[in-house]
């Protein structure tokens, strides 16, 4: 059985996992020297993204400060207040020759962002060699999606300190924009709202209010409106000083998510769009997916239990799974008949499915429909196998000219989607990025 997440829990506030996507890009190799900068874990009191614990925006603005301070690549710049009056900020971080020449690199973007302004092809080329790429990345919008505003610090720190080749390289190539919050305010009622439920009957509940003070979730359609302070604060960045080559919003998808946010974007195209955007794109989500694969996401065999394909092969799958310190909030089973054990099992122990664990057999049996939860499973083309094998044996058999010799065949299984898995349920409970 191999759980699909190891989230401790599912709730409409997304708690960081250990591995944060939005962090990906920042979380490498260790060997950072922390120079005056505290390290994150020693100024919050624990790890980034240790379970149940979030740092709040007055901290998170407080070390965004410290680490401007303590590094000649970073400068904070407070834009303006909030809607409800707290600081939203902007960090500017390069590596130290460019944070001297920012006034020139800004001017250069500009330029050739306006071609207007560029007599002629060598111009141009010229400006783009003594010109530097300017990334801006703004965090949780969405405020529930709070993994990406408690990843900056750990992003921060390491531009800060570190002198791998790795982050040198960035430094002298990119001026990178950072907003560790463009919705403090919903930063700090999610974070204020987790922790006075947290251990409470109403843990996990979703806020009960609009986490941005107006607009709630639809702050970032705003980015065609600009009402709100937040977003002319942002706008201003973005289109009246850097003009960003790359501008990456990140979001941040809960349990149901069947992908995180990588790139390329899924079909089909907008033809308004230039091909250009996607390719380009595409590219970063190429290197976004080449560090996951280098940052070792450990296959733990402890999430593999053992079944015997049968229900009390399920039953004991999951008090296996439950005594692990991390108990995975969903499993996929390699067969109907242990799912169903293990739900049986699941019931058992209290556990609601698909809201404490989502389960995933496999088989389409006549049972799977008619129990409850309805088991989402996935259905294999039982006819087609059968006629296929059959072909095989008899052109074994009766070898002649007319006959397919024998080949490896690969049949099409189809996803069948119930209540066990919850993904419905949770799609229309969670609004679209
Ligand atoms: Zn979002």
């Amino acid at each position: 059985m191999i759980p699909l997440s190891s989230q401790s829990r599912v709730n409409r506030l997304i708690i960081p996992a250990r591995l944060l996507a939005a962090a990906l890009l920042f979380l490498g190799p260790a060997g950072m020297q922390a120079q005056q900068l505290q390290s994150p874990e020693a100024f919050l009191g624990f790890p980034v993204g240790a379970d149940n614990k979030l740092a709040h925006w007055d901290q998170i603005v407080e070390y965004m400060y410290m680490a401007g301070d303590a590094s000649d690549r970073i400068m904070v710049t407070e834009l303006g207040k909030s809607t409800l009056g707290r600081p939203l900020i902007l960090l500017t971080i390069s590596s130290e020759e460019n944070m001297r020449n920012l006034d020139r690199i800004k001017e250069i973007n500009r330029r050739l962002y306006d071609p207007d302004s560029i007599q002629s092809e060598e111009e141009a080329q010229s400006l783009i060699a003594e010109g530097k790429v300017i990334v801006c990345v703004t965090c949780a919008v969405h405020a529930s999606e709070i993994g990406s505003t408690q990843m900056a610090i750990l992003a921060i720190h390491r531009l800060a300190t570190e002198e791998s080749p790795y982050i040198r390289n960035i430094l002298d190539n990119v001026v990178f924009l950072f907003f560790p919050s463009i919705n403090p305010d919903g930063q700090v009622m999610e974070v204020e709202w987790f922790n006075e439920t947290f251990g409470t009957e109403y843990e996990g509940a979703g806020l009960p209010q609009l986490y941005h003070h107006y607009t709630g979730h639809d702050s970032n359609r705003d980015a065609y409106m600009f009402t709100q302070v937040e977003t002319r604060l942002v706008g201003k960045v973005l289109y009246h000083d850097w003009f960003p080559e790359v501008w990456l919003d990140q979001h941040q998808m809960g349990a149901s998510g069947a992908r995180i946010f990588i790139m390329p974007a899924a079909g089909p195209p907008n033809p308004n769009v230039d091909p250009w955007i996607y390719r380009t794109a595409g590219l970063l989500g190429f290197a976004q997916a080449q560090a996951l694969d280098e940052a070792g996401i450990a296959f733990d065999p402890a999430l593999v239990v053992l079944g015997n394909g049968r229900l009390d092969g399920g039953e004991r799958a999951l008090h296996a799974l439950r005594s692990l310190d991390r108990p995975p909030t969903a499993v996929f089973c390699y067969n109907d008949m242990t799912a169903i054990g293990l739900l049986s099992a699941a019931r058992g122990a209290r556990l609601s499915v698909p809201e404490d664990l989502a389960v995933v057999g496999f088989d389409d049996i006549p049972l799977a429909p008619h129990i409850n939860p309805c088991l989402t499973t996935i259905a294999q083309p039982q006819r087609d196998m059968g006629r296929q094998a059959m072909n095989m044996a008899l052109a074994l058999m009766i070898p002649d000219d007319s006959t397919t010799p024998v080949s490896d065949v690969v049949v099409k299984g189809k996803l069948i989607v119930r209540e066990s898995s919850g993904v419905e349920a949770r799609q229309i409970a969670d609004p679209k990025p």
